[in-house]
């Protein structure tokens, strides 16, 4: 064999696996088609949160008059941006190769497919691997609708020439919400069009409330409860239908209707690797696929579809083929963020999750933060605690205001630990805060139970 590992894909999951791997000694080739780094250094997480930012300099030049200072706000630079954006960008990916090489593992800038449950194609050569990792991540899926192609995807957001005035935005998982979030703040009209009665479907529902509130008092346009019909060009311009007949004349009719895993042409079928219906391929716990040499790691197998988590994956998996240290990497309590404006942090059970499996005290608040009381900003947190009523373990964390991926990635701590509100209440807070409230919630809001959570 010419390899002891062969890595297909090299983001945030191959990267890791690839890395780890030869860092353990393995012979290591990694193919990539596209861009190292992967969807978030290129596509997603990274240049998402920098456009998120901006959006949040020119609120702050707005709230400084609250605080006694004259700023005045000039037009937005979008191109300027975008520059600045795509040579951060550019830096990241150098690194994640150098990263690779360094390493020792051998680098193909090629796209990867089977021949054989052992040969990998990679720029018309073959090479042969002992073990070999599917890390190929996914793509984002447009609506079947007529004129679909019209509209563009996340993949397109971050290399728009000019920055768009008027914009509809469909869906409302987390890309959907954080983009709405994005061009509003840079001055655009923006609609969001979306199936559900409340954005981010699977959140909890105090914050899907409290979110819906929070993109309205931003200007953000919502349509709950629509489906996208179809779309047309007029001109530059896109007229989007839906939700029955309204139609709505836009510069960018934006879908964030969802990802699906990047199976095609790798050549699958052939070698007995089993995908589920929605493309994903299938694993089990130590992220075997159904042929027993073959892994798959990250978004590729549509699970929890988290950077984090793509190299936790890769980085046990390396450790368990090569590091003589066996593990699995869980998927409970993962903590998670959409970067919203303000932006959420969540972890462990919803409310409802939690209440299906037995009682649950709620402790619930809502407040507006110091800071807006005086630059009179109508933007307020919400912050929740899920409660087992039975053993008094806090099964969930969630919060949606300024700085809440920041305060609940330490509560993911004590949630992944066991603690119970017990121990959050001994716990002091550091004042003043927001992020005190989590230790200074004495009062119940609300017992639930599997009926109550049903209604
Ligand atoms: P990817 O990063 O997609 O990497 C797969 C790589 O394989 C790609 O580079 C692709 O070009 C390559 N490839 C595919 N097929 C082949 C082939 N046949 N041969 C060679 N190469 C191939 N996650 C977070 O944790 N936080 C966030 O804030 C966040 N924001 C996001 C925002 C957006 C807009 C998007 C789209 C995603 C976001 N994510 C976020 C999700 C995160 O980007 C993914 O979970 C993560 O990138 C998954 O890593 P991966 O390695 O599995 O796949």
């Amino acid at each position: 064999m010419d390899f002891d590992l062969f890595v297909i894909g090299g983001g945030s999951a191959g990267v890791r696996c690839a890395r780890i791997s030869a860092g353990h000694g393995a012979r290591v080739g990694v193919a990539e088609e596209r861009f190292w780094g992967g969807t978030c250094v290129n596509i997603g997480c990274v240049p998402k949160k920098l456009l998120v930012q901006a959006g949040e300099y020119g609120a702050w030049a707005e709230d400084a008059a609250g605080f006694g200072w004259t700023i005045e706000k000039g037009p937005h630079d979008w191109a300027k941006l975008i520059a600045a954006k795509d040579r951060e960008i550019t830096r990241l990916e150098g690194i994640y190769r150098k990263l690779l090489a360094n390493a020792g593992a051998t680098v193909f800038d090629g796209r990867a497919s089977f021949v054989d449950p052992h040969t990998i194609l990679v720029n018309g050569r073959t090479v042969t691997a002992e073990r070999i990792v599917i890390a190929t991540g996914g793509h984002p899926e447009r609506p079947e609708i007529p004129g679909a192609e019209l509209g563009i995807i996340s993949d397109d957001a971050f290399y728009l020439k000019a920055m768009p005035k008027h914009v509809a935005i469909v869906g409302s998982g987390y890309i959907a919400v954080e983009f709405a979030g994005i061009f509003r703040a840079l001055g655009a009209e923006v609609h969001l069009i979306y199936r559900q009665p409340l954005p981010l479907r699977g959140f909890d529902s105090d914050l899907r409330e409290a979110l819906a509130e929070a993109l309205a008092a931003q200007g953000i346009i919502l349509h709950p409860g629509c489906h996208p019909e179809k779309v047309e060009a007029d001109g530059d311009a896109r007229v989007l239908t839906f939700g029955g007949g309204q139609a709505l004349r836009t510069d960018l009719v934006f879908f964030a209707t969802g990802r699906k895993a990047n199976i095609r042409g790798l050549g699958l079928e052939k070698i007995g690797v089993e995908t589920n219906p929605r493309d994903a391929v299938k694993v089990n716990e130590h992220l075997e696929t159904t042929v027993p040499h073959i892994y798959a790691i990250g978004d590729v197998t549509d699970r929890v579809n988290l950077t984090p988590v793509a190299t936790a994956e890769g980085h046990a998996l390396a450790d368990t083929l090569f590091g003589d240290r066996p593990r699995s990497v869980s998927l409970h309590n993962v903590p998670s963020a959409v970067f919203s404006t303000p932006p959420i942090g969540t972890v462990g059970l919803t409310e409802e999750q939690a209440a299906a499996l037995g009682p649950v005290d709620i402790y619930l608040t809502r407040f507006t933060p110091m800071r807006h009381n005086l630059t009179g900003r109508a933007r307020k947190t919400t912050m929740k605690l899920v409660v087992d009523a039975a053993t008094q373990k806090v099964l969930g964390v969630h919060m949606l205001g300024e700085d809440a991926p920041e305060i609940v990635q330490g509560m993911a701590i004590a949630v992944v630990m066991g603690a119970t509100k017990a121990d959050f209440d001994r716990t002091i807070g550091i004042h003043p805060t927001a992020a005190e409230e989590f230790v200074t919630l004495r009062t119940r809001t609300r017992t639930t139970d599997m009926a109550k959570a049903a209604e």
